[in-house]
């Protein structure tokens, strides 16, 4: 039985394995570049940045109904339920599906569709996020928020907003606004921000955005000041391993500063990002870091703990003491 745990950081579009990606594209004759999934996975073996955002967004070209973005979610629940995930908070961009002509109201109900079933099919609770690309304008983001507005939480299920895709030239205030009319909705918030980006970026998140957790928050590291404000504030960091190596924000995973960030006191978790393109999945990410950094049990249990003290639960306060006490009941092979 795995170590069970809360994923945090995880982008829907990014659990599309080669097989459903072939499976969607023949169900809604969309012609894919890739004679077949071996040329696929050997596609998804992408060795920079450009690359891996050239693949992700052209395979989204598969994913155009409501039974899509359902199958897209149930796929992910059921890997992830297998590798010990009791509980996700999951992105989805719905820009880069607006853009493409399919509407708000297909992502959203497809994903509900699978969210709402989750529990008793997969045994895992789940949250919406809906985050902004922020290479895309403000008033972009604004109009979005617009467009969700029938599906936000109580109503609907989008708990929070969040913000991805690519950091450096696009700084937390640029979306000011946005977050705040997010706030004003009731809305939890968190952002992506030193992932790529400087430490400056973090303190912005959490200044001008209001972030209550940061995405990634690697580069932390580089600003002791901000450190001791992460431990202070017990601001949770959703990092992702095999995803940092696999983008090079660190060049081998035994060269991950999380050991470090753990000594320092910071509120970390380990997530997956994108796991069909970063090469594995929450519990891979855990196996992951187990090896390479030498991490004992009682380090395993403290990131399994940390996931579910991070969660956005605080509405369900009985739900995360159950899990919580089931990471200290929890025995280690
Ligand atoms: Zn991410």
């Amino acid at each position: 039985m795995p170590l069970p745990k809360a994923e945090l950081h995880l982008h829907i579009e990014g659990t599309l394995e080669p097989e459903l990606a072939f499976a969607l594209a023949a169900r809604n004759g969309v012609e894919l570049p890739y004679a077949d999934t071996d040329a696929l996975r050997t596609a998804y073996e992408f060795t920079d940045l450009q690359s891996f955002l050239d693949l992700y967004y052209g395979l989204m070209a598969v994913l155009r109904t409501e039974d899509d973005f359902a199958d897209l979610a149930d796929a992910y629940l059921a890997r992830a339920a297998a590798q010990g995930v009791r509980h996700a908070e999951i992105f989805f961009d719905p820009q880069a599906h607006l853009a493409r002509g399919v509407a708000m109201e297909t992502v959203v109900a497809g994903l509900g569709r699978a969210l709402d079933r989750s529990e008793a099919v997969h045994g895992v609770s789940t949250q919406l996020i809906m985050c902004f690309l922020r290479d895309e304008s403000a008033a972009s983001a604004l109009e979005t928020l617009e467009t969700a507005k029938p599906y936000l939480a109580p109503q609907g299920p989008i708990v929070g907003v969040g913000l991805d895709s690519a950091e450096v030239g696009h700084p937390p205030a640029k979306f000011r606004e946005v977050y705040e009319a997010a706030a004003a909705l009731g809305l939890r918030r968190v952002a992506h921000a030193g992932e790529e980006g400087p430490p400056a970026y973090i303190t912005e998140a959490l200044d001008v955005l209001g972030a209550e957790r940061i995405d990634h928050g690697l580069r932390c590291v580089e600003d002791p000041e901000l450190v001791a404000r992460l431990v202070r504030d017990r601001v949770p960091l959703t990092l992702c391993p095999l995803s940092n190596v696999r983008l090079r924000a660190v060049d081998v995973l035994a060269e991950h500063p999380l050991p470090a960030m753990l000594d320092a006191g910071l509120l970390c978790t380990v997530n997956s990002d994108d796991p069909a393109y970063f090469g594995g999945y929450a519990g891979d990410n855990f196996d992951a870091v187990r090896v390479a950094l030498g991490l004992s049990p009682e380090r395993l249990r403290e990131l399994a703990r940390n996931s579910f003290l991070a969660a956005f639960l605080e509405h369900d306060e009985d739900r995360r003491s159950r899990y919580l006490a089931e990471v200290e009941a929890y025995e280690f092979p």
